[in-house]
């Protein structure tokens, strides 16, 4: 998972090396009084109250590349494409410029979100020269003085905010076994976590080891979240996959869960470290009241679903079968898109339908979408259909994954069913199926 991007944009001797200097907390970039002396672009991983970002400083440049070569300004606009935040940094103490309208206004057709930073407001008295910058359009100045670190910690409290949420967080998803060693190396994706849930007796010991059984082999057994959770990690074909809380599906003397209300209680902390999970459902018995509530407060976490019908093989009428799958569409209608699977653990028929399934529910689950991509649908579904009354998104990205989630910068308030209008138009476009998606709306001050 990359770290999210933070880039500092201004015309020469605003004093952007100063502020990254300042953020990163070393000295790293050479200042030298003399426009455009810093030329190179440096990154370095900043960390502001545990939120880990990657800070560029994009040197001396100029829209236009007037004074500086093409390459740089290259560079720069690349930059600045992959941002998740820009950090317009203009100059309190000399006023607003040509070169700073022209750069505002190369950022306002970019639509990325931007932090127009005063620098150089060394007092109070100074931090009143940000007013004449309203002018660009980009919101409320934020004065900073980079050099005696005045206001930084504001100015970060704001980049933090606008950073795209779970971004940081992703990159300690990482198992650790017993003795603290990494099972996986952090670059790795870890693998992806499945729950097998459902209330007793439905058959979920025998669909694990049916699971596990075969031509996989188990891996590690990990200590879960909890301390009587047992993980298995298991290597199959796709790669390893880690099966959630098998504590009472691994032994045959079973630890006692069979009260109903225990079930529900271990399926939620079960999910709760999950990927996707698989509700098995005893099909011969219907879809029962419990059942129903299980994949309520499932589908609720956001964790995808697999159904999985199980004693298949019990019901052999063909008309009863039907109605089954009728009544799961009927009191399960909520999980929507989600796969489901006529299976019977006990024999193994229809198992082996589940790989596929699961290979690409945890692929849409851990994938990332270019930004690019993500503004062309949100424009062509504008376009289709606008939201009135001049509501608009203006950028749109995909901030985080596990599961997909999208942050949409609009000038306005959206109404619901237009979010949920933009919602079926990524969907559709990216063919999510049925892993949920998030959206996130952003108001950005105009
Ligand atoms: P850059 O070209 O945008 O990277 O600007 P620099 O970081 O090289 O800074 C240009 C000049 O402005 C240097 O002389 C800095 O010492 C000075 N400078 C930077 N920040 C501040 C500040 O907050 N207050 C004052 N008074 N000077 C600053
Ligand atoms: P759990 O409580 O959900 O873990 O359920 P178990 O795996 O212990 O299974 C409960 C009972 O259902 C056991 O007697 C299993 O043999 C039986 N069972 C599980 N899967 C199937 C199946 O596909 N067909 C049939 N006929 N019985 C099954």
């Amino acid at each position: 998972m990359s770290l999210p991007t933070v880039v500092i944009v201004g015309r020469p001797n605003v004093g952007k090396s100063t502020l990254f200097n300042r953020i990163i907390g070393h000295q790293v970039a050479i200042v030298e009084d003399q426009p455009g002396v810093t030329r190179d672009r440096k990154e370095m991983e900043a960390e502001w109250t545990g939120h880990h970002f990657l800070l560029v400083d994009t040197g001396g440049w100029l829209p236009g590349g007037s004074d500086l070569d093409e390459k740089v300004s290259r560079q720069v606009e690349a930059a600045v494409q992959l941002a998740d935040v820009v950090l317009f940094l203009v100059d309190g103490s000399v006023g607003l410029t040509e070169d700073d309208e022209s750069v505002a206004h190369w950022l306002r057709r970019l639509k990325a979100p931007v932090l127009l930073v005063t620098n150089k407001a060394d007092n109070d008295r100074r931090e009143n020269d940000r007013w004449e910058f309203l002018a660009l359009g980009l919101g409320e100045p934020l004065p900073v003085s980079a050099l005696h670190g005045r206001r930084a910690g504001d100015l970060l409290d704001e980049v933090v905010r606008l950073l795209p949420e779970g971004a940081a967080e992703q990159q300690s998803d990482i198992p650790v076994s017993a003795d603290g060693d990494q099972l996986w190396n952090p670059n790795d994706v870890a693998p992806p976590r499945v729950a097998i849930v459902g209330r007793p007796n439905v058959g979920k010991s025998t669909l694990f080891n049916r699971l596990v059984g075969e031509d996989r082999s188990v891996v590690h057994d990990m200590a879960g979240t909890t301390r009587d959770a047992i993980d298995t990690l298991v290597d199959t074909p796709d790669g390893p996959i880690v099966f959630v809380d098998t504590a009472g599906m691994r032994r045959r003397s079973r630890i006692d869960d069979s009260a109903e209300y225990y079930s529900m209680v271990r399926a939620l902390r079960a999910i709760d470290g999950a990927d996707i999970a698989l509700l098995v459902i005893d099909a011969t018995e219907g879809i029962t009241s419990q059942d129903q509530r299980l994949a309520e407060r499932v589908d609720a976490s956001g964790c995808p679903i697999v159904v999985m019908l199980n004693k298949w093989e019990l019901i052999e009428d063909a008309e009863k079968r039907l109605e089954v799958l009728a009544e799961l569409k009927r009191k399960l209608y909520f999980v929507g898109d989600s796969p489901i699977l006529k299976i019977s653990a006990l024999t193994g028929k229809g198992v082996h339908k589940l790989r596929p399934v699961l290979q690409d529910a945890i692929e849409q689950y851990h994938r990332r979408v270019p930004t690019r991509d993500v503004n062309r649908v949100i424009s062509d579904a504008q376009q289709r259909q606008p939201a009135g009354h001049g509501v608009k998104v203006m950028y749109a990205l995909q901030g985080a994954t596990d599961p997909p989630t999208f942050t949409l910068f609009v000038n306005r308030e959206l109404p619901h069913t237009y979010l949920r209008y933009l919602e079926r138009s990524i969907r559709e476009a990216f063919e999510f199926g049925s892993t949920p998606i998030k959206l996130r709306v952003r108001k950005r001050s105009e």
